[in-house]
Protein backbone atom coordinates (compact mmCIF):
# COMPACT_ATOMS: atom_id res chain seq x y z
CA UNK A 1 0.00 0.00 0.00
CA UNK A 2 1.88 3.29 -0.93
CA UNK A 3 2.17 6.09 1.37
CA UNK A 4 0.93 9.29 0.95
CA UNK A 5 0.65 12.75 1.61
CA UNK A 6 -2.05 14.83 1.90
CA UNK A 7 -1.93 19.07 2.51
CA UNK A 8 -5.01 20.55 4.05
CA UNK A 9 -4.78 24.47 3.84
CA UNK A 10 -6.19 26.25 6.15
CA UNK A 11 -6.53 30.06 7.53
CA UNK A 12 -6.95 32.20 10.93
CA UNK A 13 -5.58 34.64 12.58
CA UNK A 14 -1.80 35.34 14.31
CA UNK A 15 -1.34 37.45 16.68
CA UNK A 16 2.70 38.19 17.13
CA UNK A 17 4.96 40.47 19.00
CA UNK A 18 5.71 43.64 17.38
CA UNK A 19 8.73 45.03 19.26
CA UNK A 20 11.17 43.96 16.87
CA UNK A 21 8.67 44.59 13.65
CA UNK A 22 8.49 47.83 11.32
CA UNK A 23 4.48 47.01 11.23
CA UNK A 24 2.31 49.40 12.96
CA UNK A 25 0.50 47.67 16.10
CA UNK A 26 -3.40 47.50 16.09
CA UNK A 27 -3.64 46.22 19.64
CA UNK A 28 -2.66 48.28 22.97
CA UNK A 29 -0.30 46.03 23.76
CA UNK A 30 1.58 46.47 20.95
CA UNK A 31 1.07 43.03 19.29
CA UNK A 32 0.49 42.91 15.45
CA UNK A 33 -2.65 40.73 13.92
CA UNK A 34 -1.68 39.08 10.57
CA UNK A 35 -4.87 36.75 8.67
CA UNK A 36 -2.12 33.61 7.56
CA UNK A 37 -2.62 30.77 5.42
CA UNK A 38 -1.49 27.27 6.90
CA UNK A 39 -0.44 24.03 5.24
CA UNK A 40 -1.25 20.92 7.34
CA UNK A 41 0.80 17.58 6.01
CA UNK A 42 -0.89 14.00 6.46
CA UNK A 43 1.43 11.25 5.82
CA UNK A 44 0.67 7.91 5.94
CA UNK A 45 -1.33 5.13 3.59
CA UNK A 46 -5.05 3.69 4.33
CA UNK A 47 -4.63 2.36 7.47
CA UNK A 48 -2.64 5.19 9.72
CA UNK A 49 -1.23 8.39 9.24
CA UNK A 50 1.08 11.07 10.87
CA UNK A 51 -0.49 14.83 11.05
CA UNK A 52 2.11 17.24 11.00
CA UNK A 53 1.81 20.80 11.87
CA UNK A 54 -2.35 21.50 12.52
CA UNK A 55 -3.00 24.77 12.41
CA UNK A 56 -6.43 26.46 12.71
CA UNK A 57 -9.30 23.63 11.25
CA UNK A 58 -9.37 20.36 13.08
CA UNK A 59 -12.27 19.60 11.38
CA UNK A 60 -10.88 20.05 8.06
CA UNK A 61 -7.97 17.98 9.12
CA UNK A 62 -9.61 15.25 10.52
CA UNK A 63 -11.94 15.36 7.33
CA UNK A 64 -8.98 14.71 5.17
CA UNK A 65 -7.76 11.52 7.75
CA UNK A 66 -11.34 10.15 7.54
CA UNK A 67 -11.03 6.78 8.79
CA UNK A 68 -7.51 5.91 9.50
CA UNK A 69 -5.92 6.14 12.67
CA UNK A 70 -3.89 9.08 13.25
CA UNK A 71 -0.77 7.64 15.33
CA UNK A 72 0.77 10.78 16.21
CA UNK A 73 0.68 14.60 15.96
CA UNK A 74 4.18 16.43 15.43
CA UNK A 75 4.62 20.41 15.71
CA UNK A 76 7.39 21.64 13.01
CA UNK A 77 7.50 24.53 16.30
CA UNK A 78 5.54 26.18 18.54
CA UNK A 79 3.63 29.45 17.00
CA UNK A 80 0.28 29.22 17.13
CA UNK A 81 -0.53 29.06 13.27
CA UNK A 82 1.27 25.44 13.54
CA UNK A 83 -0.34 23.84 16.64
CA UNK A 84 -4.10 25.67 17.39
CA UNK A 85 -5.53 22.48 16.33
CA UNK A 86 -3.34 20.56 17.65
CA UNK A 87 -5.72 18.77 20.65
CA UNK A 88 -8.27 18.45 18.61
CA UNK A 89 -6.78 16.58 15.78
CA UNK A 90 -4.80 14.66 18.30
CA UNK A 91 -7.92 14.04 20.71
CA UNK A 92 -9.78 11.75 18.63
CA UNK A 93 -7.57 8.74 18.46
CA UNK A 94 -5.94 9.93 21.25
CA UNK A 95 -2.62 10.20 19.60
CA UNK A 96 1.04 11.97 21.46
CA UNK A 97 1.61 15.29 20.59
CA UNK A 98 5.48 15.63 19.47
CA UNK A 99 6.99 19.13 20.02
CA UNK A 100 10.45 20.11 20.42
CA UNK A 101 11.34 20.98 24.16
CA UNK A 102 12.90 24.72 23.43
CA UNK A 103 9.66 25.92 22.00
CA UNK A 104 6.87 24.44 25.26
CA UNK A 105 6.96 28.51 25.77
CA UNK A 106 5.24 29.53 23.08
CA UNK A 107 3.35 26.02 22.98
CA UNK A 108 2.29 27.02 26.38
CA UNK A 109 1.03 30.68 24.99
CA UNK A 110 -1.88 28.76 22.95
CA UNK A 111 -2.37 25.73 24.97
CA UNK A 112 -1.65 26.54 28.99
CA UNK A 113 -3.32 23.36 29.95
CA UNK A 114 -1.71 20.80 27.76
CA UNK A 115 1.83 19.75 27.01
CA UNK A 116 2.96 17.76 24.44
CA UNK A 117 3.68 13.86 25.45
CA UNK A 118 6.79 13.34 23.15
CA UNK A 119 9.96 15.79 23.02
CA UNK A 120 11.49 15.98 20.02
CA UNK A 121 15.02 15.79 19.49
CA UNK A 122 17.65 15.91 16.59
CA UNK A 123 17.99 12.51 14.55
CA UNK A 124 14.24 11.35 16.47
CA UNK A 125 12.84 8.97 14.49
CA UNK A 126 8.97 8.46 13.67
CA UNK A 127 7.52 5.43 11.74
CA UNK A 128 4.27 5.58 9.74
CA UNK A 129 3.14 3.20 7.25
CA UNK A 130 6.38 2.29 5.61
CA UNK A 131 8.34 5.07 5.67
CA UNK A 132 10.73 6.35 8.56
CA UNK A 133 10.14 10.25 8.90
CA UNK A 134 13.54 11.70 10.91
CA UNK A 135 13.60 14.91 12.89
CA UNK A 136 15.70 17.61 11.83
CA UNK A 137 16.65 20.29 14.84
CA UNK A 138 16.73 23.60 12.82
CA UNK A 139 16.68 26.37 15.24
CA UNK A 140 16.39 29.93 13.60
CA UNK A 141 12.44 30.29 13.05
CA UNK A 142 12.33 29.49 16.48
CA UNK A 143 14.16 27.78 18.70
CA UNK A 144 13.08 24.40 18.64
CA UNK A 145 12.11 24.65 14.92
CA UNK A 146 12.39 21.14 13.28
CA UNK A 147 12.06 20.00 9.67
CA UNK A 148 10.72 16.50 9.11
CA UNK A 149 12.98 14.02 6.54
CA UNK A 150 11.23 11.73 4.58
CA UNK A 151 13.73 8.46 4.39
CA UNK A 152 11.92 6.06 2.12
CA UNK A 153 12.68 2.73 1.41
CA UNK A 154 12.47 0.84 4.87
CA UNK A 155 9.92 -1.07 6.28
CA UNK A 156 9.54 -1.75 9.67
CA UNK A 157 5.77 -3.00 9.51
CA UNK A 158 4.55 -6.37 8.16
CA UNK A 159 1.75 -7.95 6.82
CA UNK A 160 0.07 -11.10 8.09
CA UNK A 161 -1.64 -13.60 5.01
CA UNK A 162 -4.59 -11.92 5.68
CA UNK A 163 -3.38 -8.73 5.31
CA UNK A 164 -4.04 -7.00 8.69
CA UNK A 165 -0.98 -5.58 10.37
CA UNK A 166 1.10 -6.75 13.32
CA UNK A 167 0.67 -5.12 16.32
CA UNK A 168 3.69 -2.61 16.53
CA UNK A 169 4.45 0.65 18.25
CA UNK A 170 5.07 4.14 16.96
CA UNK A 171 8.12 5.12 18.49
CA UNK A 172 9.85 8.27 19.25
CA UNK A 173 13.96 7.44 19.54
CA UNK A 174 15.76 10.18 21.30
CA UNK A 175 19.57 9.67 20.45
CA UNK A 176 20.48 12.44 23.12
CA UNK A 177 19.22 9.95 26.01
CA UNK A 178 19.09 6.97 24.12
CA UNK A 179 15.46 7.00 25.01
CA UNK A 180 13.15 5.39 23.08
CA UNK A 181 9.32 6.53 24.11
CA UNK A 182 6.74 4.39 23.08
CA UNK A 183 4.22 6.51 21.64
CA UNK A 184 0.66 4.12 21.28
CA UNK A 185 -0.33 1.09 19.72
CA UNK A 186 -1.24 0.52 16.14
CA UNK A 187 -4.16 -1.51 15.24
CA UNK A 188 -3.42 -4.80 15.34
ZN1 LIG B 1 6.28 30.27 12.98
Amino acid sequence: MATRIDRVVSSGVLVIDSTDSTDSTDHDNGAISRQVENNTWIVGDDEEVIVIDPAHDAAAVLDAVGDREVLAVICTHGHADHVTAALDVAQRDEAPIALHPDDQMTWREVHPEDDPEIDMADGGVFEVADVRLEVLHTPGHSRGAVCIYWRPGLCLSSRKADGRYHRRRLRHHNPATGRARGARTARG
